[in-house]
């Protein structure tokens, strides 16, 4: 998504501590839609759920309402990339699908997104998963001081090169703070060394798109939907990450986790 705010917004550590907040009630809206996604269950039990969540950590959805939009997450099933408007259907065994929960705590943000298989799935879509959810570790562990925005969409991109997954390019990632999207536009491809640069006390959230298929999407007639063109299946890992004197911090955990050089190896504690 394109940027609401222009300035790029510096965080005091009162702030990150604040976006901790909302980015654990995240977690754990994470934690229960990931338990509840069993088939049989809907994308608005799934909703509902979350707004349960949200109220028991005080917290509001970043989402609903947000240019209109009519539900507290978004629920993107199989060919579904990003923005589902939680409805009726029904999980069936062998769907995978994404949830993406926004929460707002004393007036900050925090954004996060997985996609989860739903009972057995081939292991070409089992790949899909794993691959997009470490692209994004990559790409969390090159989001540090003085590092460039290139650097993190080049290790997104690089990630999914061997697998000949289609990089989706018409929706990236974004600053986070006292608004949900903020500059600078994160994409999930790059140069190193081009680009924006982070700087300590920054906050972004990274989300890589990774599909099967092509890289082409379409928006369906309710304005929100966005789908694969080819109708291929797509995964969506998102986490909010404070660039910090001591390396980027997720905060979109149950406990903050620092990341070293390195993106750790999956699964990571508290992100399952
Ligand atoms: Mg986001």
């Amino acid at each position: 998504m394109n940027a609401d705010a222009r300035i790029v917004t510096k965080k005091r550590p009162e702030d990150f501590e604040k976006m901790t907040v909302a980015g654990a009630c995240v977690a754990a809206i994470h934690a229960a839609t990931r338990e509840a996604a069993v088939p049989g269950t809907s994308m608005r039990e799934l909703d509902a759920i979350s707004a349960e969540v949200l109220r028991e950590w005080n917290c509001r959805s970043s989402f609903l309402g947000y240019h209109g939009f009519p539900a507290t997450i978004c629920a993107s099933p199989n060919s579904v990339i990003v923005h589902g408007i939680p409805d009726g259907y029904k999980l069936r065994e062998g769907d995978i699908v994404s949830i993406d929960a926004g929460a707002i705590y004393e007036g900050w943000h925090g954004d996060a997104a997985y996609t989860v298989a739903v009972g057995t799935v081939s292991d070409e879509v089992a790949k899909l998963l794993e691959v997009t959810e470490q692209a994004l570790w990559n790409g969390i562990a090159k989001s540090r001081n003085g590092a460039r925005l290139g650097d993190v969409g080049h290790a997104i991109e690089q990630t999914a090169a061997p697998h000949g997954y289609g990089v989706v390019r018409d929706y990236i990632g974004h600053g986070i703070g006292r608004n949900m999207h903020e500059a600078p536009n994160v994409p999930n491809y790059g140069k190193p060394g081009k680009g924006f640069k982070l700087k300590t006390g920054m906050a972004i959230a990274i989300e890589p798109m990774f599909n099967l298929g092509t890289d082409q999407s379409n928006v369906l007639d309710d304005g929100w939907t966005v789908v694969t063109q080819d109708g291929k299946l797509s995964a969506h890992f998102e986490h909010t990450v404070a660039v910090t004197a001591d390396g980027p911090k997720v905060l979109t955990l149950p406990e903050p986790l620092l990341v070293g050089e390195t993106a750790p190896a999956l699964p990571v504690v508290g992100s399952q």
